[in-house]
C-alpha cells in the first residue's frame, strides 16, 4: 500500500472522531506498549552488546521503582490526553505533510529545541530545593537499570510533556515529525540509561549525547545536563 498525505489526513479524521473514553484507552495502551518496548530494547541490547559495563553493577530493580515506573506510564498517557484536548480545541494544529526533507528538518529542530529546554529545566531540577522533592528520585540510581528512564517524579514527567506541548502550540509540526521525534526520544532515553557504552567513542566528538555522557551525569550531578547532544553543556561549560 502506498502511504500518502490523503491517507494520513484520513487517519487524522478517524482520530478526530474518537470519543474521550476511546482516547483514554488508546493513550493507556499506546504508552504501556512503548514502556514494554523500551524494557525489551534495553534487555536485548544489554544481552547482545559485548562492550564492558560502565559501572560495576546495575542498580537493583525494586518493587517501589516498578510501581513508580507504572505511574510514569500513567502520567505520559495523561500528557497525551492533554495534547489531544489542545488539538481538539485548536490550540495545537498538526500538518499531514509527508515530504522527507521537511520531516527531517522538523525532527532536527524538535531535537535541538527540546535539548535546549531540557538543559535549562534539568539544570533547574538540580537546585537544592527542587532536587530534594523532584529530581532526587531519579538520582537514587547512581548506576542504572531498565527502569531508570521511568523512575521519575510525576511532576517531572508531566513537566517534560507540557514543555513539548508548548513547543507544539508555537509551531504546526507534521504528525510524522512529532511521532518520529517521540520514538527517538524513547529510544534515546532507553540507550542513555544502559550500563554499557552503546555508541562508538568517536560519536562524542560529533556532539552526540552518548550513553557514557548521561552515565557520567548519574556519577557527577554537576555535569552533563543535556540529553540528545552535548552542545549546550559544552557551551555553558558543564561538559564532562
Ligand atoms: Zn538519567
Ligand atoms: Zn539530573
Amino acid at each position: 500500500m502506498n502511504f500518502n498525505e490523503t491517507e494520513l489526513s484520513g487517519y487524522l479524521d478517524l482520530f478526530w472522531q474518537f470519543s474521550w473514553p476511546q482516547w483514554i484507552i488508546f493513550s493507556l495502551i499506546t504508552n504501556l506498549f512503548l514502556y514494554l518496548f523500551s524494557i525489551g530494547l534495553y534487555l536485548f541490547i544489554d544481552k547482545t552488546c559485548r562492550k564492558s559495563k560502565l559501572q560495576k553493577q546495575d542498580h537493583p530493580v525494586t518493587k517501589p521503582d516498578f510501581y513508580l515506573s507504572l505511574l510514569t506510564v500513567f502520567c505520559n498517557s495523561l500528557v497525551m490526553l492533554i495534547g489531544v484536548f489542545l488539538w481538539k480545541n485548536s490550540w495545537i494544529e498538526v500538518e499531514s505533510i509527508l515530504s522527507v526533507g521537511i520531516i527531517v528538518l522538523e525532527v532536527l529542530v524538535l531535537l535541538l529545541l527540546m535539548d535546549l529546554l531540557m538543559y535549562f529545566f534539568h539544570y533547574a531540577a538540580h537546585l537544592p530545593f527542587i532536587y530534594k522533592i523532584l529530581h532526587g528520585k531519579h538520582h537514587e540510581h547512581v548506576s542504572t537499570n531498565y527502569l531508570s528512564l521511568f523512575v521519575l517524579h510525576p511532576f517531572e514527567t508531566i513537566g517534560f510533556g507540557l514543555m513539548m506541548l508548548v513547543l507544539l502550540m508555537c509551531y504546526d509540526f507534521s504528525v510524522a515529525s512529532i511521532s518520529i521525534y517521540l520514538l527517538i526520544n524513547l529510544i534515546w532515553g532507553t540507550i542513555g540509561h544502559l550500563n554499557r557504552e552503546f555508541f562508538p567513542a568517536r560519536f562524542d566528538r560529533f556532539l552526540i549525547g552518548t550513553t557514557r555522557f548521561h552515565n557520567q551525569h548519574h556519577l557527577d550531578e554537576t555535569k552533563n545536563f543535556g540529553f540528545y547532544t552535548s552542545i549546550w553543556d559544552r557551551l555553558f561549560r558543564t561538559y564532562k
